[in-house]
């Protein structure tokens, strides 16, 4: 049966990932086109972040809106939450409302779920703490197959991608390998022990872990580059780590600077999930490169939104 939430990409049949994408690549063509449907006509989609997001959140409500939902972003500073209610009290507070989906984005993982099972609208995982942000993996997933030419049949088999820097501390990075892993792809996972331990490479078939950039970089057909997660490593100044000795360290061990793209396969291309932090784990001049794919993974975000929020809210037991 399928589910009204979308909150992990683990265990999703590649079937159904591919079902979600297809839809998203219909939607592009038809936005493209104009003649999108209003599929979601008469809907109310909420926006709960509890975390700070720059696209997400707008990609999820422009989704919504051309698909003809009303969208209620709603404030979280200021809210009861802030005052001592539980999440999981505001969400159902929240669905009390009228909503039929919520999008929500917590800062800890497992919340998302937990608020899943309390509520009866759809539930979307826009990210939860280290755990999994699955519309990222799958328009990572879809932004990959357009570059390498696989946008009809969405296999990703033979393709190697290394995921790399604070992999530990990333639900992208996760999200990532089980939804590139299940469409045929093998993912290295690259950093220091401290932000890529060698456990990791238990979480899905054709996962490694390897500490050394360089040995991974003239491999790899995508980098995927990842955020330096400093506020998930205790430090408020953006300027130190326990994970590593230095910024000068770290960039060292994984950067990905314009002399190292230099040495990646003529045809590879580059990720990040943004927001960058330009000049530690990605130069500027790569990210702005004709190898960078970074816009195209922003684009791309509205059509997967689309589809995951149709796919959801076509699955709410109401609607049947
Ligand atoms: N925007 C992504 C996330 O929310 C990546 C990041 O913040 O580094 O997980």
């Amino acid at each position: 049966m399928p589910s009204p939430h979308l909150l992990t990409l683990h265990h999703l049949p590649a079937e159904e990932i591919r079902a979600i994408l297809r839809d998203a690549i219909a939607f592009r063509a038809a936005h493209a086109a104009g003649t999108l449907p209003a599929r979601l006509a008469g809907r109310t989609v909420g926006t709960l972040f509890f975390e700070n997001s720059t696209r997400t959140r707008t990609s999820f409500s422009i989704a919504a809106l051309r698909l003809g939902a009303e969208v209620i972003d709603l404030p979280v500073a200021g809210s009861s939450h802030a005052k001592g209610e539980t999440l999981t009290d505001t969400a159902r507070t929240v669905e009390a409302l009228g909503v039929d989906a919520l999008v929500v984005r917590a800062a800890q993982s497992g919340a998302v779920e937990v608020i899943a099972r309390r509520v009866g609208c759809a539930v979307l995982n826009a990210g939860d703490g280290r755990h999994e942000h699955p519309t990222q993996g799958l328009l990572d997933a879809l932004t990959l197959a357009d570059a390498m030419g696989r946008t009809d049949t969405l296999d990703l088999s033979g393709l190697h991608v290394a995921i790399v820097g604070d992999v530990v501390s990333s639900r992208v990075a996760r999200s990532n390998v089980f939804g590139l892993t299940s469409l045929g792809a093998s993912v290295t996972l690259v950093g220091p022990p401290s932000l890529a331990p060698a456990s990791l490479a238990t979480l899905a078939p054709h996962v490694r872990v390897q500490h050394d950039f360089d040995a991974v970089l003239p491999h790899a057909d995508a980098v995927m580059m990842l955020r330096v997660q400093f506020e998930r490593h205790g430090d408020s100044t953006r300027m130190a780590s326990p994970a590593f000795a230095s910024l000068r360290e770290f960039r060292a061990a994984c950067g990905l600077s314009t002399e190292r793209a230099r040495r990646m396969k003529s045809d590879a291309v580059v990720m990040h999930p943004g927001p960058v932090n330009r000049g530690l784990e990605l130069d500027g001049e790569v990210a702005d490169s004709k190898r960078s794919l970074i816009l195209r993974q922003v684009a791309n975000g509205v059509p997967v939104r689309m589809a995951s929020l149709v796919r959801c809210l076509n699955a709410l037991p109401a609607h049947n």
